[in-house]
């Protein structure tokens, strides 16, 4: 999977790619009923926020929810068509209907239900709220690709949103899955506190992250601390030295497919967007 996602796909986008990159490339793209929801939630909230973050007017709860359920049944219709073999960029593809995967209506209403009930929580909260009433020049980014030098290594980063309180730096993340968030600092958390400290050249005990879970709706709070700090270091640094340790040329970035070992373990496999073109043994 990890070769496919970050290795295997590029030039997928070219017209002139090779049928199985082209297919590695559209597979890459695939959501499926768990992780388009999270999507449609984070997009749907990033409008907002840049709206806010331009002083222009948010819809009512009910407009945004209505024009959300339009915009799925959209992109279920294109899934459905096949549309987006063609361009996978602009359709919607659906792991679902690539791989013939037998779904019931209630199943897909509990996903567009998932949205209104995560979307409701948002924007019925105190934290939206709070959020409306900062100055516009007080969000500093919304779902923006940012990336920090650890190291010698550039770390790339997205974050959901990042505002400033007084002399704050509050790190925010909309978490829409059904998993229940651990307490404390997260490694992605601590990362994105590290990642604040080094962009906005503040003390990293000044960075406050905060996980709202939109499924449950509760927020956890916390500030990095320096044993956190520490952890995410050693953590992120293992991390690179993984990721690196598998590649042909370190220094161009070049991997090949028969380095990378195949799971094959069937309950993985059978969800796994590159079934078709991996053909493990299971
Ligand atoms: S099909 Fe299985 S072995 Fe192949 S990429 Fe997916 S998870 Fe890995």
């Amino acid at each position: 999977m990890y070769f496919f996602s970050y290795y295997g796909h590029w030039d997928g986008w070219n017209r002139d790619a090779d049928k199985r990159t082209r297919d590695i490339y559209v597979l890459k793209n695939l959501k499926n009923r768990y992780t388009w929801p999270g999507q449609v939630v984070h997009e749907c909230i990033a409008r907002s926020l840049q709206n806010l973050s331009r002083g222009i007017p948010v819809l009512k709860l009910e407009e945004i929810l209505r024009i959300t359920r339009t915009m799925m049944r959209e992109d279920f219709r294109q899934s459905r068509s096949g549309k987006y073999r063609q361009n996978p960029k602009t359709y919607a593809g659906l792991f679902e209907h690539e791989y013939s995967v037998d779904v019931t209506d209630e199943d897909w209403k509990a996903a567009a239900d998932g949205v209104d009930l995560c979307l409701t929580n948002f924007y019925e909260s105190d934290h939206y709220r709070a959020l409306t009433e900062l100055a516009p020049e007080h969000f500093l980014e919304i779902e923006e690709f940012a990336a920090f030098d650890f190291r010698g290594t550039k770390v790339r980063i997205k974050l959901d949103c990042a505002t400033r309180e007084d002399d704050r730096i509050v790190v925010w993340d909309w978490k829409t899955g059904k998993r229940e968030e651990d307490e404390g600092v997260s490694p992605q958390m601590a990362c994105y506190a590290l990642y604040a400290h080094d962009a906005y050249g503040v003390p990293v005990d000044r960075v406050v992250t905060r996980r709202f879970d939109l499924y449950r709706n509760y927020l956890l709070e916390d500030s990095v601390t320096q044993r956190s700090l520490d952890d995410i270091q050693a953590y992120i640094e293992g991390s690179i030295e993984d990721m690196q340790g598998l590649l042909k040329d370190r220094e161009e970035n070049v991997a090949d497919e028969v380095d990378f070992r195949k799971v094959e373990r069937r309950r993985i496999c059978l969800g796994c967007n590159f079934l078709k073109v991996c053909q493990p043994n299971i």
